[in-house]
């Protein structure tokens, strides 16, 4: 059991340094307090494989300060909301401590939005935080779609197809979202989609609260990278994690809520869609208020 869990954080770890290495990132910061006890340290990352060696010397639980999921939200060195040109630093000294030209370690390395997305996608796909759901899991689904969209989807968690596939809402629903989409003028690629959870809990069940809590790291984060100016939330599981809130979705629709500088807007799932159609009118009541927001026009029924 020991070995095992041994050889997963190894398996983990090689796969963040390779996420960072295409990334850019040429070396990994030490948190100030080590670097306090340690004297600065400059960590040259010739190699993956020697990188791997020097971590497997030092304790796992101390683990760089590039895109540690336990600094939350806002620590992730990742800017709130920032002009479409901008980058996204990765490797930025932790919070709270000296910066890093005074400690003399390098300073963090810009990102392209991409890029930022692809390291967080590499340090999902490698997270162990909820035990049970990454033992079943197939694989991570972390999110697709246009990292520039001006409007990001934001539903619950990945059902059975989407744990096969690695892509989130491509099963019964994801078609449905695919066809609302399209009777609003939009793309499945012009948007961007993403889940609270990035695993599938076993028989689509609805995520628990420390699973959320798990996940929030990862979502708040992949959320200040894509600065989408609007956010739809599917069904009251998003909505409320997303809003950190426990109104029920009646309550949340038709009125737009701020998260981070994106326009937040409710409405139901399309997997709830599914099992009750007669929402989908009030459904698109509140895609037509999302359009309106967004100056995109409205179709025409016969549009759509
Ligand atoms: S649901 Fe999120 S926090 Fe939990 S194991 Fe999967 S990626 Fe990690």
């Amino acid at each position: 059991m020991e070995q095992e869990l041994w050889s997963r954080s190894c398996r983990a770890l090689r796969q963040r340094l390779e996420s960072l290495q295409r990334a850019g990132v040429g070396q990994c910061v030490r948190p100030p307090e080590r670097l306090a006890a340690k004297q600065a340290l400059r960590v040259p990352v010739e190699t993956v494989a020697e990188a791997a060696l020097l971590e497997k010397r030092q304790d796992a639980a101390s683990t760089h300060a590039v895109g540690d999921v336990s600094g939350g939200s806002s620590a992730g060195g990742l800017g709130k909301r920032q002009d479409a040109a901008s980058t996204h630093a990765v490797g930025s000294p932790a919070a709270g401590g000296s910066t890093g030209r005074e400690a003399g370690v390098s300073q963090p390395v810009p990102l392209s939005r991409p890029a930022a997305l692809d390291a967080l996608r590499q340090e999902v796909a490698c997270c162990l935080r909820c035990p049970a759901l990454s033992a079943s899991r197939t694989q991570t689904v972390f999110g697709v779609g246009d990292p520039q969209a001006r409007l990001a989807f934001f539903g619950e968690a990945p059902g059975a197809d989407e744990d096969r596939l690695g892509e989130p809402f491509v099963g019964a629903a994801g078609k449905l979202l695919d066809r609302i989409l399209a009777a609003c003028g939009l793309r499945r690629d012009e948007v961007y989609i993403l889940n609270v959870l990035k695993c599938r809990p076993p028989d689509n069940r609805t995520p628990g609260p420390e699973e959320i809590a798990n996940c929030r790291p990862f979502f708040e984060r992949q959320l200040q990278i894509l600065q989408p100016e609007f956010l739809c939330c599917l069904g009251a599981t998003a909505a409320q994690a997303l809003l950190r809130t426990t109104q029920p979705l009646g309550r949340l629709r038709g009125r737009f809520f701020d998260h981070q500088g994106s326009q937040v807007l409710v409405t139901y799932h399309p997997a709830y869609l599914l099992r009750s159609p007669d929402k989908k009118r009030e459904t698109w009541e509140d895609m037509k208020m999302l359009l309106s927001a967004m100056g995109r026009p409205i179709p025409e029924p016969r549009q759509r």
